[in-house]
């Protein structure tokens, strides 16, 4: 019997950032850092000859650009990132994986233990 799956897999990384969009006396506004966790998701049917969707080791392995270029790195700094929100994070980091991890389902990024945001790679037309 094949059925569908979505496994995940986490990574944490620290970076540094701030918020220059925030309203003036924002604390996000100032300089400072995360210990950020990433999850990636994908999601797809399980054959009855491997059951599993995919090896944790390709999600390991298409993060791992990413992570050398976040990790104790200024965000702001990134091309893409100068306003590194949760969710343009969870966003930049899915346009990167997407050709890698074709059955991308979501990205959830974790700015602290208590907020984060998930990206499921929807875009808005900017005519509607
Ligand atoms: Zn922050």
């Amino acid at each position: 019997m094949t059925f569908v799956a979505e496994i995940s897999k986490k990574f944490t990384f620290e970076s540094a950032h701030r918020l220059p969009y925030v309203p003036e006396g924002h604390k996000c506004s100032r300089l400072h850092g995360h210990s950020y966790c990433v999850e990636i998701h994908v999601r797809g049917q399980v054959p009855e000859a491997t059951g599993w969707v995919q090896d944790f080791g390709d999600l390991k392995s298409a993060f791992k650009p990413l992570e050398d270029q976040l990790d104790h790195n200024y965000l702001n700094e990134i091309e893409g990132l100068d306003n590194p929100t949760s969710e343009v994070l969870a966003r930049w980091i899915w346009v990167r994986l997407k050709d890698a991890l074709p059955l991308l389902s979501a990205v959830h990024v974790w700015e602290t233990c208590t907020s984060g945001c998930i990206y499921r790679g929807e875009e808005v037309d900017a005519a509607s």
